[in-house]
């Protein structure tokens, strides 16, 4: 299985999520919120000129200099996001590319940005392996993890699904 950059963000950000996306359980394209993140992101990669890259199964926004660069349309969960960006370091890693990484929010006015640097450890590198074997493990599960409502979930594009 091949895991990916949003699946890992979506395992810290909630297992339910994982597994829904994981399952091809597609409600992303209804979701309004998810439609905004996109536009975002695809205004930001027009101005760079297309910039993203694929990398098997990851997608990267940009690369510039020493640091791998990915956007995010909020600070919402940061974790989640920079684990996700750790994750991209590590394929990275592999290739024999060895990249810092920057995360940068974009808040509903544009104008308004959070920066967060990371860097790759050798620990992290083991969280993130371990990680990627749980991720594989729950997507193949039948069970699909129990809604637990928190304020969190009402920028989730399940949140319909779960909520009703
Ligand atoms: S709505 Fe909440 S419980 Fe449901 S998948 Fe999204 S984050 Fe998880």
């Amino acid at each position: 299985m091949k895991i990916t950059g949003t699946l890992m963000n979506y395992y810290i950000h909630c297992k339910r999520q994982c597994w829904l996306h994981g399952n091809k359980v597609n409600l992303e394209d209804y979701s309004e919120l998810v439609k905004i993140g996109k536009e975002l992101h695809h205004q930001k990669l027009d101005q760079k000129k297309h910039t993203e890259i694929s990398i098997e199964n990851i997608k990267i926004d940009k690369i510039k200099g020493e640091y791998l660069v990915e956007y995010k349309k909020s600070n919402a969960d940061l974790k989640a996001a920079t684990w996700q960006v750790l994750y991209y370091l590590h394929i990275l890693k592999q290739k024999g590319i060895y990249k810092k990484g920057k995360l940068i929010c974009m808040e509903k006015n544009r104008d308004v940005k959070k920066t967060v640097e990371v860097k790759l450890t050798p620990k992290m590198i083991e969280v993130i392996q371990k990680t990627e074997k749980e991720i594989e493990k729950l997507i193949l599960s039948e069970e699909i993890p129990k809604i637990k409502l928190t304020a969190k979930c009402k920028k989730c594009a399940y949140y319909t699904y779960c909520a009703i």
